[in-house]
């Protein structure tokens, strides 16, 4: 799944790949990828120039003149810059070929999805209330608004895990799975710790962890330029490794609400005894 640092990296190089040129082609290999929310179907894009692009929370929007195309990634789905006429991929759901722009080479985007689970709506320009699941809600943990107080007024109240809240995309826009597991590292703090249980000081550190984790993936990702259908992760400290590169203890895996966490036992203490039984539970 495309997290924050892998969206950003994926936005800029479509940016400056695709901004400023006019749509030659398009094909459907995989009709379920795509919804209409207009009368028509990809074909109306034909001749139309792409403005700008866009991201809100998991959508990625391509701004075309009159309409728009949000593409929400789900799980699997990926986006390749390809040469018009390489063989299509198995998963490829949709494309779009681009004319060519200040003396480029003609360009295709390609929709990839292995479980065709991410979808693409083509909406009227603007129309984005149309879209399910659109407007999750949460704070861009990027953003200025994304303070100290603003962070705690959304821990207050919370009920559940430390994890679940984290990946609870209508209260952060957004953290996944493996910067979850990154975060709570950073931080210092178990995956079942509940919210309540939280003081000052883990308040503080988990805000701070927040930023800085997905700030400094961000760079990282940005710096490898790797090819957009790929994720770099491999810099990441805790998530699906061995050994926690500052103690070098065994990490170990817990189960929380259904997704494996991985976490260090020692530098993650499990400091309340209530959470024990929990944990026997889980992996
Ligand atoms: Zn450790």
């Amino acid at each position: 799944m495309p997290e924050l640092p892998d969206l950003l990296h994926v936005l800029a190089r479509l940016r400056e790949r695709l901004a400023g040129r006019a749509v030659e082609a398009e094909r459907v290999r995989d009709p379920v990828v795509l919804r209409c929310l207009v009368r028509g179907n990809l074909s109306l894009l034909l001749g139309n120039t792409l403005q700008a692009i866009e991201r809100r929370g998991h959508f990625l929007i391509f701004r075309f003149a009159g309409l728009d195309l949000a593409v929400n990634p789900m799980l699997a789905g990926r986006f390749r810059l390809a040469t018009p006429g390489e063989p299509d991929e198995a998963a490829l759901g949709f494309a779009i070929e681009f004319r060519p722009r200040d003396g480029d080479a003609p360009v295709e985007l390609r929709y990839l999805d292995d479980k065709s689970m991410g979808k693409a709506y083509l909406v009227a320009a603007g129309d984005w209330s149309a879209i399910p699941a659109f407007h999750a809600g949460g704070i861009d943990v990027l953003s200025k608004e994304f303070t100290r107080d603003r962070f705690f007024s959304l821990l207050r109240h919370r009920k559940d895990q430390v994890r679940v809240f984290l990946l609870d995309k209508k209260a952060l826009d957004a953290i996944g799975n493996a910067y979850a597991d990154e975060i709570l590292f950073a931080a210092g703090i178990h995956p079942k710790t509940f919210c309540r249980k939280l003081d000052h000081d883990d308040s503080v550190r988990l805000h701070d962890a927040i930023v800085q984790v997905i700030t400094e993936a961000a760079a990282e990702v940005e710096a490898r330029n790797a090819p957009i259908e790929e994720k770099v992760r491999d810099f990441l400290k805790v998530r699906r490794k061995e050994t926690c590169p500052r103690c070098q203890s065994k990490l170990r895996v817990a189960g929380v609400k259904g997704m494996d966490a991985w976490y260090c036992p020692r530098c993650q203490p499990e400091t309340r005894p209530g959470l024990v039984d929990f944990r026997k539970t889980g992996k």
